[in-house]
């Protein structure tokens, strides 16, 4: 049975999108010297939201340079204590515009007002209050009594977390004393744009951030610049493996958080009700478009049916729609390309002989939607269960033994998370041993924290974010001695 809802939509009034933003470069907002200007769309409703600036190399350049001298003149020289003050204040000004920020974030993205205004914003926040409090005790990070930074930091960000990936980017950047020039997703720069104001209302010095917008080849431009001397990526294997190529044998420090293929495996003693919810999570938050969702479930044999059964009933209650609604669980796919995408994927899932499944779900007539999808029948050759979809498509698979569900959850060569749903504890561990994952939850999933680093194994990337670790990526930690 499911419940009838009335629509209950967020308002908008909070927001004040202009008609066109301009590049962050020196603390100001200019124009970009390559004179373009590139839209962007809300994708539940397709309507025009504003048009973005496209930086060219001359901008790139500027950035740059503007990044470069805010690091020798100020921030370098500034006191860990007095880079925490504004790093504090961009935090308590993030939580203050909390709203706002969420509201914009469902704009451009297409992602549930739930999921923006009660995970990625306060996580945003979170991310900013926990790297503040390290600015000022780096030497007892474990990094030497007197670790350095490294100079002029370049992010490259995706478009699935727009705001919390720059938080991620940047808040151990500056804690560390480093500069930033900071490239969004093409589909989703307001958020980004949005910090760019929250830098100035917090008086950070000019150029400390910088806030590039364009498309892939902005971003090219940005990690091959010669005068930067750290690389961070968030984003698609393939181009994190470009600009491998294009950082080797230069100075440039190296960071890649990359794609996923995560297992989520259900043993026959886990408590289905909670492991079902745990899998719904995992794979539909976020339309699927997170890189450590758990896309493979492997079921144990014994319960498969039953456990199939409870997600399809569960499914059936989901509510796909308006994103600005308080009660849709699943919104707009972020855009056209990324629809082709999954729709591509899920077409090939059918083809090789998987059984594909979706709740009967109503879609809008506009904007780009995609139904919780589950296939079953699937092998571990069919491309369902091997590529990233990067959407709402679960790839159901079953084994019969402990050891199997390692040599299947293990079979792929992404290695970003894996989640194990089991009472025991001694299970747990060592499952959690055996996989070759970066992050590995134990009956929950997705669920993320500052002061916990996150990253990859294999194909999924290297280095890590968050936490102690996470500050390595932006600290000298070369023994020069
Ligand atoms: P993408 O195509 O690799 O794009 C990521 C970013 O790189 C975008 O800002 C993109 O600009 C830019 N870019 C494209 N080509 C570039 C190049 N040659 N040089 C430098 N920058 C370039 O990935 P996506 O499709 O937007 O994002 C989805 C992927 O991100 C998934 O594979 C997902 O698993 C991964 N992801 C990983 C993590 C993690 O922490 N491991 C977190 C989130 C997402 P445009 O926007 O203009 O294309
Ligand atoms: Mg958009």
């Amino acid at each position: 049975m499911t419940f009838d809802y009335a629509p209950a939509p967020e308002s908008q009034a909070i927001v004040n999108i202009d008609s066109n933003y301009g590049l962050f470069i020196g603390g100001k907002f200019v124009e970009p010297k390559s004179g373009e200007y590139f839209k962007t769309i809300n994708p539940a409703t397709e309507e025009v939201l504003s048009a973005v600036a496209e930086a060219g190399q001359a901008d790139v350049d500027a950035a740059v340079k503007a990044a470069r001298k805010a690091y020798d003149k100020t921030w370098s020289k500034m006191s860990g204590k007095d880079r925490a003050k504004y790093i504090f204040r961009i935090a308590r000004i993030i939580q203050e515009r909390s709203r706002e920020l969420a509201v914009l974030e469902t704009l451009d993205n297409g992602k549930p007002i739930r999921e923006s205004r009660d995970v990625d914003i306060p996580l945003v926040a979170a991310h900013f209050f926990y790297h503040a409090g390290w600015a000022d005790k780096l030497e007892f990070a474990g990094y030497g009594p007197d670790p350095k930074s490294l100079g002029v930091a370049a992010q490259v960000i995706p478009w699935n977390f727009p705001l919390l990936m720059l938080a991620w980017k940047i808040a151990p950047a500056l804690a560390c004393g480093n500069t930033v020039v900071l490239k969004p997703a093409e589909t989703t720069s307001l958020t980004a744009l949005a910090f760019a104001d929250i830098c100035q209302q917090a008086d950070l010095p000019p150029g400390v951030v910088n806030i590039i917008t364009g498309a892939g080849d902005t971003g090219r431009m940005l990690v091959e610049h010669p005068d930067v001397n750290k690389v961070a990526f968030t984003g698609s294997t393939e181009v994190g493996k470009a600009i491998q190529r294009a950082v080797a044998g230069t100075n440039k420090k190296l960071t890649l958080e990359l794609g996923g293929k995560a297992a989520n495996i259900l043993f026959d003693d886990a408590p289905i009700d909670q492991a079902i919810e745990g899998i719904v999570n995992g794979i539909y938050f976020n339309q699927g478009h997170v890189c450590c969702a758990g896309s493979r479930l492997l079921l144990q044999e014994s319960i498969a049916d039953e456990a199939l059964h409870s997600l399809k009933r569960r499914l059936q209650t989901l509510r796909l729609g308006d994103p600005m609604d308080k009660n849709t669980d699943i919104g707009a796919i972020n855009s056209r390309a990324q629809l082709s995408k999954i729709e591509e994927l899920a077409k090939s899932g059918e083809d090789e002989g998987a059984q594909r499944w979706s709740p009967t779900c109503p879609i809008p007539d506009k904007g780009f939607w995609f139904p919780p999808t589950v296939f079953t029948n699937v092998t571990q050759a069919h491309r369902i269960a091997r590529e990233e979809i990067f959407g709402p498509v679960l790839s159901v698979l079953t084994f019969r033994t402990p050891e199997e569900a390692v040599e299947k959850a293990n079979n792929t060569p992404f290695g970003l998370s894996a989640g194990i749903w089991t009472e025991k504890g001694s299970r747990i561990l060592w499952m959690a041993d055996k996989m070759r994952a970066g992050v590995v939850w134990a009956n929950t999933f997705n669920r993320f924290d500052p002061t916990s680093p996150f990253g990859g194994f294999k194909e999924s990337g290297f280095g890590r974010e968050g936490g102690i670790a996470g500050l390595g990526a932006y600290l000298d930690t070369e023994d020069n001695s």
